[in-house]
């Protein structure tokens, strides 16, 4: 065969091979992106709106994002409002009928997880409240493996004919993920009832995994910047109600953390409360891996 030829053949297989035919899978962030990836293998090609280092509360509703979601087959959310600034927006615009809410194509997280810290009384001037329940819910492990279940599902759902390969990445991942709790299980047993401080409160999941004491957030009000009248009444809660550590997500900012830090002289640390949060926090693996060691430092300084 002549080389002209070999190559137009090698061409036409690969523009009809499986990998053209892969689900496109648009995540509002990273946590859901690492999951697709893990559950979808091949099969899948994965774009996160967001990265660690962005407020998934807000960001700008781009031409950019507006492309990706109109080619999408499937979007995966963590819904609980977290994204209401910007989502039903890129919905709108999208003018696709396939990942419209109530379809097939629109998976929202939280639906597959109990939601805590739902306020009993919603009121907005006290901030950015989250009226349907904490969103956050990546931040306990065992929220993982729900939303995974429910995801793969869904998977099995909207492209069938693979449902092999889907079953297979599934299978392999849920006994890889409840190895990885029973070794959090241990690994973190130092950090049972740990006394802290958060920014915002971000955290309730993992509090409620580890039993956090979480005795304030430097937030007054969520989604509010802290005050510097806030942060002085905190250093007379400290005095009374000792803190081990205070802890911010990698996309907040440091400065009322430090603030605090220098004049308790308790460590004050960051999480990377997502994947791409920190460096070392590059999969869902090692989101938990790198967030517990963090904390286990902290506390031995
Ligand atoms: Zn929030």
């Amino acid at each position: 065969m002549k080389l002209k030829k070999i190559i137009s053949v090698i061409l036409l297989v690969s523009f009809f091979s499986p990998a053209h035919s892969a689900l496109n899978i648009f995540t509002c962030e990273p946590e859901w992106s690492a999951l697709a990836s893990q559950l979808g293998g091949e099969k899948v090609t994965v774009f996160s709106a967001t990265t660690g280092l962005q407020d998934p509360h807000h960001i700008q509703a781009r031409p950019s994002l507006i492309a990706h979601i109109r080619n999408a087959d499937l979007i995966i959310c963590t819904g609980a409002d977290l994204e209401i600034g910007w989502l039903p927006l890129l919905l709108r615009r999208s003018s696709n009928s396939k990942i419209q809410p109530g379809q097939l194509g629109n998976f929202v997280a939280t639906e597959y997880v109990r939601l805590l810290g739902k306020p009993k009384l919603i009121d907005r001037s006290q901030g950015d409240v989250h009226a349907a329940g904490n969103p956050h819910i990546q931040t306990n492990p065992k929220n993982i493996l729900l939303v995974a279940k429910a995801l793969h599902k869904r998977l099995l759902q909207i492209d069938s004919q693979n449902s092999d390969h889907y079953n297979r990445l599934f299978n392999f991942f849920e006994q890889r993920w409840k190895k990885a709790l029973k070794h959090w299980k241990k690994m973190t047993k130092p950090l049972r009832h740990l006394e802290v401080v958060v920014h915002h409160d971000s955290w309730v999941y993992l509090r409620d995994y580890l039993k956090l004491k979480q005795v304030a957030t430097l937030e007054q009000k969520p989604g509010i910047p802290p005050t510097s009248g806030h942060l002085n009444q905190l250093l007379n809660t400290i005095r009374t109600n000792p803190v081990k550590v205070i802890f911010h997500a990698a996309y907040q900012p440091d400065k009322a953390s430090i603030w605090l830090s220098n004049r308790t002289q308790i460590p004050a640390i960051v999480l990377p409360f997502t994947v791409g949060g920190t460096e070392q926090a590059n999969d869902l693996f090692n989101l938990y891996e790198d967030t517990f060691n963090r904390l286990l430092k902290a506390i031995q300084l």
